[in-house]
């Protein structure tokens, strides 16, 4: 599984070809730093440590994060692993950078702590992003060397790592839009969580391209021949395979039935403009007949992470059937890199790419926090986006409680305490008396009327109670029900 390292070399080519005017004498400052603060500590794997900021450094470059962030990344470990102090740190490479490599090192002691303390590691992370979604770059770059690298870990800390990462950082990632990191990050996760579903998947999908893949670039091929005949100019086709986990999650969905699963091998078309895309849909209809069903128009309703793509299934040649999926250039960025398309290739001063929903909004949340104006407000409006499947509502005394959608007033008794789980007998929704199953909704004030003489749960409680939290407090104190029920029931027999 080792994949080469690189070098140094290999940044300073990749940041030369793709950015303007780069600072690369800034790039070897802070290279000679890092190789000089890591000389003498060795990775698991063997090799020198410096792989490994090297490794974020290159990543980050290959996003197209601006060089003060590839530089951060070269010094992300230096304050927690050398002599270096942050204050060294400011006075050689500059405020920008120094505030990066402090966030970095602060986030390092968000630690993972269970499923139960998801949300509440989620908002820290939240809460850094939300001063620099910069820091999650970084940190999303780190993550992803480690995981590719994880082979040298002992095996309980493969489990903790690839758990975290598919818990927190995937899903971060994907509410950011970030579908290349999200993709990676849980295709490495899944091979160390659930080994012999990967296998399985990986088998299906090594098959299917074996298969199919001729099949495919013969479909390639035409539609190149298609476009270019029909005078499109600046356009890409290419062929794209499902990432591993992605198909795992949707053969659960449809009951392993992969005859329902249409996109396992796509073909994009990659165009200039809106029209364009209508255009080729068109091309691609009038050669080859769609799917009934199957075509969508995510360009004029696109998802609520902003992707969007014209989506058509049709069938080709002996009745075999293909996945078209066509997009500007634009949307394919802002599809793959998320809100990091934003800055993908740009110096501070040029004017960002036009954008959509949130990532507009989060461009200005950026530029408002940085002179702290406002930062409750805007902090809400992306706690909004951040945690759409979450409720957030109100005991009474006005503190909050989180808890998943579809959340009932007996998870929230139990999210306060085990005890008002227990004693539970009836609840409140704004004033009203509801039954125990109601669904609760934001900003809802939820009270619990409790009995002091109840005994304990109800067993009928699993059949709504949504958290993890409630269910198991339920199971718990009805066990010791029935089994006190038991042993009373023996000693009259
Ligand atoms: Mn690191």
């Amino acid at each position: 599984m080792p994949e080469s390292n690189r070098t140094i070399d290999d940044l300073m080519s990749l940041v030369g070809s793709s950015y303007a005017s780069p600072d690369l004498d800034l790039l070897s400052r802070a290279y000679a730093t890092a190789e000089g603060a890591h000389r003498d500590k060795v990775r698991l794997t063997g090799d020198p440590y410096i792989v490994h900021p090297l490794a974020v450094a290159y990543k980050l470059a290959e996003m197209g994060a601006h060089v003060n962030v590839i530089a951060a990344g070269l010094l992300h470990d230096v304050i927690e692993d050398s002599e270096i102090s942050l204050n060294e740190v400011r006075s050689s490479f500059g405020d920008d950078i120094a505030s990066l490599v402090d966030s970095v090192t602060k986030l390092k002691k968000v630690k993972y702590q269970g499923t139960d303390r998801y949300v509440e590691n989620l908002r820290k992370m939240f809460l850094a992003m939300a001063s620099d979604v910069r820091v999650v770059f970084i940190k999303f770059a780190d993550r992803l060397h480690n995981l590719r690298t994880l082979y040298a870990q002992p095996r309980h800390k493969q489990e903790r790592i690839a758990k975290e990462t598919l818990e927190i950082y995937a899903p971060i990632a994907g509410r950011l839009g970030m579908s290349d990191f999200k993709g990676e990050l849980e295709d490495l996760s899944f091979a160390y969580l659930f080994p012999k579903d990967y296998e399985r998947v990986h088998d299906i999908i090594s098959t299917k391209v074996r298969e199919k893949g001729a099949y495919v670039s013969r479909v390639i091929d035409q539609t190149e021949k298609l476009l270019a005949e029909a005078g499109f100019v600046d356009c890409q086709v290419h062929g794209r395979v499902k990432r591993l986990y992605s198909l795992y999650r949707k053969l659960i969905k449809y009951d392993n039935d992969l005859s329902k699963i249409y996109d396992l091998i796509a073909v994009r078309a990659v165009v200039k403009d809106v029209e364009d895309c209508y255009a080729v849909l068109g091309l691609i209809h009038q050669k080859w007949t769609p799917l009934p069903g199957r075509i969508k128009d995510y360009l004029s309703q696109p998802k609520p992470n902003g992707y969007q793509s014209l989506h058509t299934t049709v069938f080709t040649e002996d009745g075999e059937t293909i996945e078209f999926q066509i997009r500007t250039r634009e949307m394919h960025d802002l599809a793959e890199y998320g809100v990091a398309a934003h800055w993908r290739y740009k110096e501070p001063g040029m004017s960002p790419i036009k954008n959509l929903y949130w990532m507009e909004e989060l461009a200005k949340i950026q530029k408002e926090l940085s002179d702290k104006k406002d930062f409750l407000e805007q902090l809400e409006i992306m706690k909004i986006d951040v945690f759409k499947d979450r409720l957030f509502v109100f005991t009474p005394n006005g503190d909050v409680i989180d808890l998943p959608e579809g959340a009932t007033p007996v998870d929230f008794a139990y999210a306060i305490h085990t005890e008002v789980g227990n004693k539970c007998s009836g609840a409140r929704i704004n004033g009203n008396i509801v039954n125990l199953d109601t669904p609760l909704r934001s900003n809802d004030v939820v009270e619990i009327v409790m009995d002091k003489n109840r005994r304990g749960p109800n067993a009928d409680w699993l059949k709504f109670a949504k958290t993890h939290h409630a269910r198991s407090k339920i199971k718990d104190a009805t066990r010791s029900t029935v089994k006190g029920w038991l042993s009373s029931m023996m000693r009259r027999g």
